[in-house]
This record gives C-alpha cells, sequence and structure tokens, in this order.
C-alpha cells in the first residue's frame, strides 16, 4: 500500500500544467496535430498533454536543423568551445536534477530513486564523459604506395567529420537517460540533433532542450519532434535530409526504421529488445545471484532492454535458488515511484500493464509455476506484482518473448554445455550474466556466449566507455564510448600529392 509521498516542486507542477508541442529553434512551436494526454502511471490520471507535430511541423524541424548545421554556428566552433558548453549543459542538468527526476517519474513511473540515481545521476557522468570527446576525436596519417605520377610524393590521411542532421528515437523505458545517449555524442561529433520521445514519455527530453538553450547550446542544434512513432516518427526517419538514424526500441519497430533508413542510405544505429539469460552455475554465491536476479531482472519493473529475465541455474541449486528468490521478491513493496519506501512501480502504461499480464495468462497455460505474483494489486496505476515462475521449460513463452515487465523466469539445466545451448537459443543478443567463480569455466563460456555485453557476478551495470549494442536480432551498431563517436561521424580520406 501506498505510503508518504515526496513532495512535487512548484517548478514541476508548472511544466506539467502546460501543454507541450514540438521544440524548435530553441522554443516549443504550436501545431495543428491532434492533443495526446500524457498520463500518471501511478494513479491512472492525466499529468500533462502535447500537440503532436503535424506533417508540416515534421518538415520545419528538418529544415530547422538542418540549417543549423549548414551555419556552422554548432559545427564550426573550436572543439574546446563545444567541450566547454557541453560541461556547462551538464552542470544545468545537474542542478536541475531533482526538477527532471521527479518530472520522469511522474511521467513514466519509475521508482524516484531511479530516476535521481539513473536518469539524472548516470547521465550527467555520460553527459561529462562524452563532452570530453569532443576534443579527442581524430584521424590517422597512413603511408601509401602510389606509382603514379613518377616521383611524386603523397600524404595521405584520415580525418572524421560530423555526419549532419541526427534523428534520436527514444523509447519509454528510460526517456532522459536513452535521449542524452544520442544527444551527446551526436552533439561532441559536431551534429545537430532531433530526439522523438516516445509517445507516452515526452516531458523530460523536452525540458532537457530548454536546459540546453540555457547552457549556450544554439537554437535549432538540439530540437525535440512530439508525435506518433508511426506517423511522425517514421515521417522523419524516412526525410532525406537526415543523414543518421540512432534507433532504441522494439526489434518489430527497428526493423522497419532500418529499411526505411536504407532507402536513402541515411546511416543507422539500431539498439533493440532483449531476452537477456543469466547463468547460475553450480559454485555460485545464491545470495549474491538472488540479489542480482532482482536488481538486473525487477530494475525499473523489467522494462529494461538488457534486463535479466531466463535464469538458468545448475539443477543441485536449482530449489534453493527458486526459494530464496521467491521468497525475496515476495517481500518488494509495490507502490507510487514518488513512494520512497515502494520497490516495485507501476509499469508506463494500460497497454504494457495489459500486455505483461497477458504474458502472464500464457504462462499459466503452458503450465509454469506460479511462485509468487501473477496478478495486478489491488492499486489504481499500471501496476503487475513481482512475479516468479518456476518450472519454466526452453519452449515456453516466457523463455522465449521479452516480456517487459516485472516477471522473472527460472529454469534447471544439468550441464554447462546444455546451460550454453539454451542461452543461445534466441534471436535476441543483447546482454547475459555468468554467476561463478570458477575462473576457468567462467573463461571459457564468455566467448561462447551470443551476446553484445557478458556480465559476472552482475547483471546490467554500464559505463560510459564501455560499448553497448546487440548481437542477431537484437540491433546493429554500438553505443557509448569510442563507438558512439565513430557512429556519428564519417570517415574522410584525404590523399595529398606534392
Ligand atoms: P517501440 O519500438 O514501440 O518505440 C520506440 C520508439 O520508436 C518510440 O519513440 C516510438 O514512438 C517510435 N516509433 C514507433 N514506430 C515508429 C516508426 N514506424 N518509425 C519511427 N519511429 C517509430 O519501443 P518501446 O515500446 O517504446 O520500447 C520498448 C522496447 O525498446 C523494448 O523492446 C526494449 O527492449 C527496447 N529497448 C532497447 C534498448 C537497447 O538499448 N537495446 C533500450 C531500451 C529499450
Amino acid at each position: 500500500m501506498t505510503t508518504a509521498l515526496i513532495e512535487t516542486l512548484p517548478s514541476v507542477e508548472a511544466f506539467i500544467a502546460r501543454t507541450h508541442s514540438s521544440f524548435i529553434d530553441g522554443r516549443q512551436q504550436p501545431s495543428t496535430g491532434a492533443r495526446r494526454d500524457i498520463h500518471n502511471p501511478a494513479r491512472d490520471s492525466v499529468l500533462s498533454s502535447t500537440l503532436q507535430a503535424d506533417p508540416e511541423q515534421v518538415e520545419a524541424i528538418v529544415q530547422s536543423s538542418r540549417r543549423a548545421f549548414k551555419s556552422g554556428v554548432w559545427s564550426g566552433l573550436s572543439p574546446a568551445e563545444r567541450e566547454r558548453i557541453l560541461l556547462r549543459f551538464a552542470d544545468v542538468v545537474e542542478a536541475h536534477g531533482e526538477e527532471l527526476a521527479q518530472l520522469e517519474t511522474l511521467n513514466q513511473g519509475k521508482s524516484i530513486h531511479l530516476a535521481r540515481a539513473v536518469e539524472v545521476g548516470a547521465s550527467v557522468s555520460y553527459m561529462r564523459y562524452m563532452a570530453g570527446w569532443t576534443t579527442k576525436i581524430e584521424g590517422q596519417t597512413l603511408d601509401v604506395s602510389i606509382p603514379v605520377p613518377a616521383g611524386a610524393r603523397f600524404n595521405a590521411y584520415t580525418r572524421r567529420e560530423p555526419v549532419g542532421v541526427v534523428a534520436g528515437i527514444v523509447p519509454w523505458n528510460f526517456p532522459l537517460m536513452i535521449a542524452i545517449w544520442k544527444v551527446m555524442p551526436a552533439l561532441a561529433s559536431g551534429c545537430t540533433v532531433i530526439i522523438k520521445p516516445a509517445d507516452e514519455t515526452p516531458l523530460t527530453v523536452l525540458r532537457l532542450a530548454e536546459l540546453a538553450i540555457e547552457a549556450g547550446i544554439p537554437a535549432g542544434v538540439f530540437n525535440v519532434l512530439v508525435g506518433k512513432g508511426s506517423e511522425a516518427g517514421a515521417a522523419l526517419v524516412a526525410h532525406p535530409l537526415v543523414n543518421k538514424v540512432s534507433f532504441t526500441g522494439s526489434t518489430p519497430v527497428g526493423k522497419q526504421v532500418g529499411i526505411a533508413a536504407l532507402d536513402n542510405m541515411t546511416r543507422f544505429t539500431l539498439e533493440l529488445g532483449g531476452k537477456n539469460p543469466m547463468l547460475v552455475l553450480d559454485d555460485a554465491d545464491i545470495e549474491k545471484a538472488v540479489a542480482g536476479a532482482i536488481g538486473g531482472g525487477l530494475l525499473n519493473q523489467g522494462q529494461v532492454c538488457a534486463a535479466a529475465s531466463r535464469l538458468y541455474v545448475q539443477r543441485s541449486r536449482y530449489k534453493d535458488f527458486l526459494e530464496a528468490l521467491s521468497t525475496a521478491v515476495a517481500d518488494l513493496k509495490v507502490g507510487a515511484g514518488m513512494d520512497p519506501q515502494a520497490q516495485i512501480n507501476a509499469l508506463v502504461s494500460r497497454k504494457q500493464q495489459d500486455s505483461v499480464l497477458r504474458y502472464l495468462d500464457i504462462a499459466r497455460r503452458e503450465g509454469a509455476q506460479f511462485c509468487t505474483g501473477g496478478d495486478k494489486p489491488d492499486l489504481p496505476g499500471y501496476f503487475v506484482q513481482p512475479t516468479v515462475l518456476g518450472n519454466v521449460e526452453q519452449g515456453m513463452t516466457s523463455a522465449r518473448e521479452e516480456i517487459f515487465g516485472p516477471v522473472l523466469s527460472v529454469l534447471p539445466y544439468d550441464d554447462l554445455e546444455q546451460a550454453l545451448a539454451m542461452a543461445n537459443d534466441s534471436h535476441y543478443g543483447l546482454a547475459a550474466s555468468i554467476w561463478s567463480n570458477d575462473l576457468g569455466r567462467v573463461m571459457d563460456l564468455i566467448p561462447r556466449i551470443e551476446a553484445g555485453t557478458v556480465w559476472v557476478n552482475n547483471h546490467v551495470p554500464l559505463d560510459p566507455n564501455l560499448p553497448f549494442g546487440g548481437y542477431k536480432q537484437s540491433g546493429m551498431g554500438r553505443e557509448f564510448g569510442r563507438a558512439a563517436i565513430e557512429g556519428f561521424t564519417e570517415s574522410k580520406s584525404v590523399c595529398i600529392t606534392y
């Protein structure tokens, strides 16, 4: 049951009271598009509202970003000037951290602790890290062996240049953080950027755009397109003046985005879904593995692309693990994200709640054992009880499909070859974790796991310096680190004869 909620800041109250629309050329611009209600998932009530972009606005936003790019108002600054402004941007975001965290919790449903620590805290660290790249972008000098004209000498090198106008398409699970994952490397590279937030969660990105202006980023360099994914989002991705699409979202939509981008040879990066295995070996510390499964599997109510959702446990430890996990999960307190005592919060939308409950019905029909949870609690918002499923078999839907909710499926295995085969038996390949202190077995497993990230004795920590992305249908390309900068720049080869 909900206990006392934290007090909402007046600045947050004022922001949600507005009707919001796309942010173009330094301010929100009116639109003739449809009005859309923005919900508070913890209460099933209307929080705020937006005016969706109409087709003219999609055109206007691309033209604005193109103009800003071509004018050199951003790419023409020296790297040190851009770095200084981006560091100031990080400071401004940090100074408005509590406001952004509350806005995110009210709009997305997540815990205020998670919003403060990750959406804001980790994002600010990421901002400072990426600001530093601005002054470190480099090419190579290369020796060449060109035979003509006889006697000529050559100097050859590569330089990296900003790709141009970037469209960043963002999902609803970490609306602010994932937007920042795209905005910062794009700006560090000298690009201009348009963020299209998820239809459900536009508020923090709109506030971020205002803070960018306050920090000194010129108008038009960072725009926000508010609109329906299948209309405004699709039109943005297909626009011939967009040079790069950086998409995070579901695999089916990611495929459509990739196909649309390819039509114009627009560069693209796709960060997509996952059905991430956690392998608990027979020597694992069960207490730590249980804590890891809860942290890595139920964070943000399991609405995490890299969440641990298939837990493979060696049969001799399976019963102990399942019991300890079920007891710990049954103890978690369910409540609003603004309740600092609550550990499991509302899902983002009624649609997502219905989808998770449908998966639980399927699990029931397919014969999974419900160790704890399995239904919605008696609360007004979009909650689902944290659920542990035992007796799950590899062929069951709960072991194969991304549920994107607070549901952990636990499966026994007999030997490591079988565990590895089950872990790799998925069209996804975003992340995996191994729980063991047996270094030899861990080191044998790491190269054989088909996933973009493998964690050992933890699940889900990310670092701005460590590339992140998926194998197989979990995506194409990598974000973070040097990979992100390469993703927002083109390599130009230069060959000088003298
Ligand atoms: P989604 O694919 O439905 O939507 C993602 C974004 O795409 C939204 O902004 C949406 O409005 C937009 N969109 C929808 N149709 C579009 C189209 N035709 N053209 C252009 N844009 C379009 O995903 P979601 O439901 O918002 O998020 C959940 C999914 O995102 C999950 O599958 C999850 O695994 C994935 N995800 C992946 C990562 C990662 O880094 N790999 C991170 C977070 C979420």
